[in-house]
């Protein structure tokens, strides 16, 4: 019998723990394996607003894909997806097409710009290592300047966040504590220098608990972020961003805006005929399309329904990650010859949002509220348990946030 080939696109949480499992629990006279992704690396896009500060170096953040897949087992291939041709089993990359008996579509996410005026054009966003570094060394680049002109910009030193959803309070909370150190090494003010975060909704983290919400607000406020609530962005320009409050027209002078209000799963789906929505295809109960018996979607790009809550899951690593392992195992049925599939169901174990370095809230386990040094704490112990699995315990040694005790 011929050796399936099984094709896994992206190697994000998604894709990287696809392929792991894989690799653990199928021999390779079972089947063809290949992994496609952009880089020769996997990251932690969870880590990426760290490093979009400065908090974090990006090496902490990424890990050579050849140090934890084995390629005597799996085929690594360093390309870029451009299209799916599900009719005919083929992707199209860059530098030439993989063909596929099973495909995994793990591509991730990208930037929802919601048609707002230059977002696209002016405002950064954190997506990939690369964009988190552009944005650090623009940062970086603006506080030096501000110093060498005989007339000060203020612009230079204000930095505007769009959205105060999870990934822009986790933001916020990094560059407050980013700033003072920039201050001391640029010699400017701290009072110089303005962190604001602009949030459509009446509230930061809309849908989380009030009284988590009203303690990050206090925590972030007192470390000099500003919050612009029930504020709509309305433009970006090079040096502006244009906000509605109240009926009222305001401008924030600033040269670094950072949209971190809107995620849609990568439009590659969309152009290659799969239905979606914002670039997240409905998926049945065992993660395939409707009408794609050979197409697995995992991450970013799966569209999957929480039926009690009547609402699709949102798109986090947490499931992603188990989604991954899900399909793992029904590949391996299939590779096995079973015709049944196991449906997926979600143990979401709960949230947890960073605010810096030394403060965080959640809530886990169903209701259990946290904040300050536990939710921190239960935040290291969340990224060690990715590692852990991913590549064992000297992955955590290497890679791992084991302080647990830095304040
Ligand atoms: P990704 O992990 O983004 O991986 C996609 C992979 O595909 C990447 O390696 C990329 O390089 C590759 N790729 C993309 N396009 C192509 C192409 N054309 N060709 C080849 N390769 C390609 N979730 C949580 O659960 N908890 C958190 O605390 C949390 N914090 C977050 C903080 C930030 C700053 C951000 C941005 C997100 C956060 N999320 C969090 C969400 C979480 O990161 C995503 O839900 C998760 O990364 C989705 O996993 P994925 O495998 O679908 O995509």
């Amino acid at each position: 019998m011929k050796k399936p080939n099984i094709v896994i696109l992206g190697a994000g949480y998604g894709g990287m723990m696809t392929a792991v499992k894989l690799q653990k629990n199928i021999g390779v006279n079972d089947a063809n394996v290949t992994l496609v992704n952009k880089h020769s690396y996997h990251y932690q896009t969870t880590w990426l607003h760290e490093n979009a500060a400065g908090t974090l170096h990006h090496d902490r953040t990424r890990i050579p894909i050849k140090d934890v897949i084995d390629t005597s087992k799996i085929k690594l291939i360093q390309d870029t997806v451009l299209e799916i041709k599900p009719s005919e089993k083929r992707v199209l990359l860059e530098d030439g097409e993989v063909t596929y008996d099973y495909l995994v579509i793990s591509l991730g996410f990208e930037a929802a710009t919601f048609g707002i005026q230059g977002l696209k054009e002016h405002a950064f966003t954190i997506g990939s290592i690369n964009s988190a570094r552009l944005i650090r060394q623009h940062i970086e680049y603006n506080f030096a300047k501000y110093n060498t002109e005989p007339d000060k910009k203020p612009e230079r030193l204000n930095i505007v966040v769009g959205g105060a959803g999870f990934t822009g309070i986790e933001f916020v909370g990094e560059l407050a504590n980013r700033v003072p150190d920039l201050c001391r090494e640029y010699d400017i003010p701290r009072d110089q220098v303005r962190i604001i975060c602009v949030e459509a909704a009446p509230t930061a983290l809309p849908g989380f608990d009030p009284q988590l919400v009203e303690y990050a607000m206090n925590s972030l406020e007192a470390r000099g972020v500003e919050f612009k609530l029930s504020a709509m962005i309305k433009e970006v320009t090079e040096n502006k961003l244009v906000f509605e409050k109240d009926d009222q027209r305001e401008e924030i002078g600033t040269n670094t805006v950072v949209w971190a209000a809107g995620v849609r799963g990568n439009s590659i789906v969309e152009e290659s005929g799969f239905e979606a929505n914002r670039g997240r295809i409905p998926v049945r109960e065992d993660l395939r399309p409707e009408g794609y018996d050979d197409v697995f979607i995992v991450g970013d790009c799966a569209l999957v329904m929480n039926e009690e809550a009547e609402r699709p899951y949102p798109p986090t690593a947490q499931i992603a990650i188990q989604e991954a392992e899900h399909t793992a195992g029904n590949l391996e049925r299939l590779i096995k010859g079973e015709r049944h599939l196991e449906p997926f169901v979600a143990d979401l174990k709960g949230t947890v949002a960073s605010l810096g370095d030394s403060d965080a809230i959640g809530v886990v386990f169903d209701d259990k509220k946290l904040y300050g040094w536990s939710a921190t704490a239960m935040k290291k112990v969340i990224d060690n348990r990715y590692l852990l699995k991913l590549g064992g315990i000297g992955l955590v040694l290497k890679k791992g946030k084991l302080n647990f005790f830095h304040f």
